[in-house]
């Protein structure tokens, strides 16, 4: 790795094929990461409803913001003449910021690609707006976060062969033009590998990212329409291709405590998605899946309102340790703002000690053996299922 950066693999997956899961320590200017790690998302330099203390207490040590979001408001060049985006927001872990390029090219509604970029329409006002691999570095500069990612093409997993390869090769000239851009030793820089759910698009891509001197490697255009087992099988394809590469793996979008773990299963360092905190928002609370509530407790049901017990008895989160379901279940009801918060630590609390249940049983060098326990404690709640990818 280059600049301030650098990637550890402390345990590494075993001889015998069993997982392809691996423990590691990414270490940023603003702290240590260790992997397999999940990041909250903050959008708009804030995750919905928490303050930055409610984040640190829910266990996250990385959080992601989105640059075609600050971008557009309040503006990258307001956030660097107040200090970055560390300041701004009042977190001072490490951040990721996307490129855009999932935004500018899947949210709106006038969009133009082009050889040299994308000019495309504001949510916010309609205004019109032009990015390029250059101008996506730039912003992410500006911005000051610890890790940036080369602006990329993203495209549905389902989308033609001809589409996927199109975006696959644009995707790959723009990670050359992202990395000639990039100026700052104090910001990583990771690459996106494209090429859909389609073997020898994926396999090429993957080549084609990894032959070029990124900090890490993200697997992008997954977490959409694909099915489960697609995205197995195209983790299986990218993955042993990485085998000997000392670099991060990033699959961008994912969120689910069972996806989460089927992709670690398969060789994923790191992970961000909206869909714990979005599902959170709608008073849908996870629980273990060989609980009584099996997996996920909707607070909204009747069945509540008496409920004088905690969402789940072992969870340290803010809400679980002084509330009832009862009094959560009126909170939603009466449309209370507390309920966002308290719902948004429960969800965040429970994927991340996921994610440190998974690394506990890496560092004890029992996860192949560890995997039917953990399984079960992440239920069967999938991605598509719970209907949430991005901002
Ligand atoms: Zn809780």
């Amino acid at each position: 790795m280059t600049g301030d950066a650098a990637f550890e693999i402390v345990v590494r997956p075993p001889a015998d094929g069993s997982t392809t899961a691996r423990l590691g320590r990414l270490a940023l200017p603003h702290g240590v990461v260790e992997t397999p790690q999940f990041m909250p998302v903050g959008t708009n330099a804030t995750v919905k409803a928490l303050h930055p203390d409610d984040v640190v207490a829910t266990g996250a040590t990385i959080i992601l913001a989105n640059t075609y979001h600050l971008y557009l408001r309040p503006g990258h060049e307001r956030i660097e003449r107040l200090g970055g985006l560390h300041r701004f927001m009042g977190w001072d872990g490490p951040i990721l910021t996307d490129s855009g390029g999932y935004q500018v090219v899947s949210l709106g509604d006038l969009r133009v690609v082009d050889e040299d970029g994308v000019t495309f329409r504001s949510h916010l006002d309609g205004s019109v707006h032009r990015f390029t691999p250059e101008h996506a570095v730039a912003v992410q500069e500006a911005l000051g976060s610890d890790v940036a990612v080369a602006f990329d093409q993203p495209v549905a997993p389902s989308s033609p062969r001809e589409v996927v390869a199109d975006a696959t090769a644009r995707t790959h000239r723009w990670a050359e033009r992202s990395l000639a851009a990039h100026t700052r030793r104090d910001q990583a820089l990771f690459g996106i590998v494209q090429g859909g759910i389609d073997p020898e698009l994926r396999a090429a891509s993957t080549r084609a990212i990894a032959a070029l001197p990124f900090d890490g490697i993200c697997l992008g255009g997954l977490a959409g329409d694909e099915t489960p087992e697609q995205r197995d099988a195209t983790l299986e394809v990218a993955v042993p291709l990485l085998a000997d590469d000392p670099r991060p793996r990033y699959l961008m979008g994912l969120g689910s405590p069972a996806d989460l773990l089927e992709a670690v299963h398969r060789g994923v360092d790191l992970f961000d998605s909206v869909l714990p905190a979005r599902v959170a928002r709608n008073g849908q609370f996870w629980v273990p899946s060989d609980s009584e509530e099996g997996g996920r407790l909707n607070i909204r049901n009747q069945r509540y309102l008496d409920d004088p017990e905690p969402v789940q008895a072992d969870c340290p989160c803010l809400a679980c340790r002084r509330f009832s379901r009862a009094y959560l279940a009126h909170l939603f009801r009466a449309r209370e703002l507390l309920a966002y918060r308290l719902a948004t630590c429960h969800n965040l609390t429970f994927t991340l000690d996921f994610m440190a249940r998974i690394r506990t049983a890496l560092q004890a060098g029992t996860f192949p053996a560890a995997l039917p326990g953990l399984r079960l404690r992440a239920g069967r709640i999938r991605g598509s299922e719970a209907g949430a990818k991005s901002a």
